[in-house]
């Protein structure tokens, strides 16, 4: 069994349904075990966007009633074609639950669905049988990979009732999944799993509590961030039960898919205004900072670095420390062009900014994926302060754009960025600029190190090739995760 199968348990998968990184990540890992050679299967709600893309999917079972709040449902198979590769999916069919508009966890007037415990208790349960000797399907797997609090009861039921082995992977543990204990009954738990080491949290049903007790062993998106949810500063209360599992936790990076950030070929670069480049052609990247000034009203400076930023606006990322600073910006002198959404208080205070400033600063509000290609390729420097970052994305296509990261050492971003050094630059591994400490100042002077590394243009150069020389492509955390596999069996 040197290829153990896979069933992969995700409550989104892009381009269809996302909501976050968990969306990415399950485009894009079960395709690269697939071409690793495993047996891989990825169950997730047959919602509407997936009712739309797989007409014709085929219906491979029907499911009875699992407990008395789980209605029955059905199970219909779909080859994913062009994006993942035939990868196949089986779709949870259950309209009651999944059929309705928009996000997956939020009604239209932003609150969770009620019956959020009810919709991913049948996608965990169905998780679990589909591991177990009961499971209406021929097709058996050796281990059940959930994802976050949507998915992660299936290991209860394993645990307790017998069955595959099982990972669970945590994109962000701020998020849960807690309810009310009554649940337990409803959703056909054993009474033998409520237990302070089994599914019970405090008085209440914890689905991702009970993942990270019950599993076989847990992973998440960074090495670092494996160590840092273990800190009780990080964990959101769960840290006690990580660092007792520890031995059971490993930190996987995320990938990142090259063919849709390449600035060799990204469609957002087309001339006339945008162009195209590689780490051999970076005097083209010249271009997209201009086009870039042009089309989002910055003056068209060349004796200052632009900063960019592409991001939710929360508390997480940190952004409210360029705002404190933001005003002293043409002291450095550089120019910032952000986009991004989220914070009202953040949202005013960058509009503000961009007005006290015009030219300087411009900011536009919302959600444009052309646009974050074009501030990655058109930018000098990304920049992400953030206070936690499970894994991050940004800074690797920053670092693959040649726009050298402005990073905190915080998660994914302290796993990627090297900070630029005489030891870095002489290894060729420095390719961005690193703060230890996450207060105003040391944004400042790191800001200071980047405008004064930027004038010296045969220094920037060696940074942003060494960024570009890295490869961030899902082949590694496929060998790592096929790995893992084998170890959960045994081998
Ligand atoms: P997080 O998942 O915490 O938001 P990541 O860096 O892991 O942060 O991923 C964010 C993804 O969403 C990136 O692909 C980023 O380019 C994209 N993104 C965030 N905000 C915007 C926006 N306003 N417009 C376009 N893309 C955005």
């Amino acid at each position: 069994m040197n290829h153990p199968s896979i069933l992969f348990a995700t409550s989104e998968m892009a381009p269809w349904v996302k909501t976050g990184g968990l969306g990415d990540v399950a485009a894009a890992l079960p395709a690269a075990l697939r071409r690793a050679g495993h047996d891989i299967r990825v169950l997730l709600p047959f919602y509407p966007a997936l009712r739309q893309a797989f007409p014709k999917a085929k219906v491979i079972a029907e499911l009875p009633a699992l407990a008395s709040a789980l209605p029955p449902s059905r199970l219909l198979i779909a080859k994913a074609t062009k994006e993942a590769d035939g990868l196949p999916l089986l779709l949870l069919d259950c309209p009651s639950l999944f059929e309705r508009p928009g996000n997956p966890y939020v009604a239209a007037d932003g609150n969770d669905w009620p019956d959020n415990a009810i919709r991913f208790g049948l996608l965990s349960r169905v998780a679990a049988l589909l591991g177990q000797a009961a499971s209406p399907l021929d097709w058996r797997p050796d281990v059940v990979h959930v994802n976050d609090w949507q998915t992660a009861l299936a290991p209860a039921w394993l645990r307790y009732e017998g069955g595959a082995a099982s990972v669970v992977t945590v994109h962000n543990i701020a998020f849960q999944g807690c309810f009310d204990e009554s649940l337990r009954h409803a959703l056909g738990l054993p009474d033998a799993a409520w237990r302070f080491d089994g599914v019970e949290y405090h008085g209440l049903l914890s689905f991702l509590k009970a993942g990270l007790q019950l599993a076989t062993r847990i992973t998440t998106v960074s090495p670092s961030y494996a160590q840092e949810i273990q800190d009780p500063a990080f964990g959101y209360g769960l840290a006690p039960l990580l660092r007792h599992r520890r031995d059971a936790l490993h930190g996987i990076l995320n990938g990142i898919d090259p063919v849709l950030w390449n600035p060799a070929t990204d469609p957002a670069l087309a001339a006339p205004h945008y162009a195209h480049y590689a780490a051999n052609r970076l005097a083209a990247k010249r271009a997209n900072k201009l086009a870039l000034q042009q089309e989002m009203g910055l003056e068209p400076a060349t004796d200052r670095p632009l900063f960019g930023v592409v991001s939710r606006l929360t508390e997480q990322k940190g952004l409210d420390l360029l705002l404190a600073l933001g005003d002293a910006l043409p002291e450095l002198p550089a120019q910032l062009a952000l986009l991004g959404s989220g914070d009202p208080g953040l949202q005013d205070g960058f509009l503000a900014l961009a007005e006290k400033l015009p030219g300087q600063v411009a900011v536009k509000l919302g959600f444009d994926e052309t646009l974050a290609h074009r501030i990655e390729a058109g930018a000098d420097c990304f920049l992400m302060p953030s206070r936690f970052e499970p894994c991050g994305l940004n800074q690797m296509y920053s670092l693959r754009y040649g726009t050298p990261p402005l990073v905190q050492a915080t998660g994914g971003l302290a796993d990627t960025v090297v900070d630029v050094n005489d030891a870095t630059l002489a290894e060729k591994t420095g390719n961005g600029f690193v703060m230890t400490d996450g207060s105003i100042d040391a944004l400042w002077q790191a800001m200071q190190r980047v405008t004064a590394a930027w004038q010296d243009k045969r220094l920037w150069q060696r940074i942003q090739q060494n960024g570009m020389r890295c490869d961030f492509s899902w082949r590694h955390a496929a060998a790592e995760y096929s790995q893992l596999y084998r170890e959960v069996l045994g081998q």
